[in-house]
């Protein structure tokens, strides 16, 4: 692939751009500096593994085909490209990553923290964000008010939302503490944990999602924290 190319599919411009940074000697390909935009490299990468080594403006990159990744999303950030209140996730992305179109697999609201997959690959996103999978998504609940085995076994059993057709019912929930709640859904309905717990006559004061199918959030990555997607990720999801 030529160099040019090679950039561009990473978003790291476009295309004129990415000649103008090759041209300026901006770019270096496994060590050596390369100011030929048409020099063939292979890329190494045809799907989410890492490939070919070069730096753009001294910052080391791994070219791959595709962008899986997951993020330990902060609380105060909006899952959108054009956040209305508060700063966007893609902000804790590096650069090329929001400009090639990598978007959130499913959205967190804006105070919601936890794991967050992102990725540019339409399939992968669809596949883990569709309602229709059921996928179960695990969330830590910190409530305002005790909860009792009452409420715990009314969202078992289905709680009826504004707009919804039909009752919605948590796979698993169990009480962890006095305020506390581990909730598991297999919907990816609008504010549905709070709206659940809302049904109940209660209220959310925190919401950390921990997993998704069998993907547990990385311990190791602090809130604003992301990293790629190993083979092991993949197994684990599905
Ligand atoms: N349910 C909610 O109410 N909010 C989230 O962010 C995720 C699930």
């Amino acid at each position: 692939m030529q160099l040019e190319r090679l950039l561009h599919a990473q978003g790291f411009g476009s295309r004129k751009e990415c000649r103008a940074l090759i041209h300026a000697g901006f770019v270096s390909v496994a060590g050596t500096l390369c100011d030929n935009p048409a020099t063939d490299f292979d890329p190494g990468s045809t799907d989410g593994a890492p490939g070919l080594a070069f730096e753009v403006d001294g910052e080391p990159w791994r070219f791959r085909a595709r962008a899986y990744l997951m993020l330990h999303k902060p609380a105060g950030y909006e899952c959108s490209h054009k956040p209305t209140f508060h700063p966007s996730v893609f902000r804790l992305l590096p650069d090329p990553l929001p400009n090639r179109g990598v978007q959130c697999v499913g959205r967190l609201d804006q105070d919601t923290t936890g794991l967050l997959l992102l990725s540019d690959d339409g399939q992968f996103i669809h596949r883990w964000s569709s309602g229709k999978k059921r996928t179960p998504k695990l969330y830590e609940l910190t409530l305002a008010d005790p909860i009792d085995d009452a409420a715990v076994q009314r969202l078992l059993d289905g709680v009826q939302l504004d707009d919804e057709p039909a009752p919605v019912a948590a796979l698993a929930c169990e009480r962890t503490a006095e305020l506390s709640l581990r909730l598991t859904v297999g919907e990816g309905k609008y504010h549905q944990v709070k709206r659940m717990i809302g049904a109940v006559g209660n209220r959310v004061v925190a919401l950390h999602r921990s997993r998704v199918g069998g993907l547990t959030l990385d311990p190791d990555l602090e809130p604003g924290e992301w990293r790629w997607l190993e083979p092991a990720d993949f197994e684990a999801l599905s």
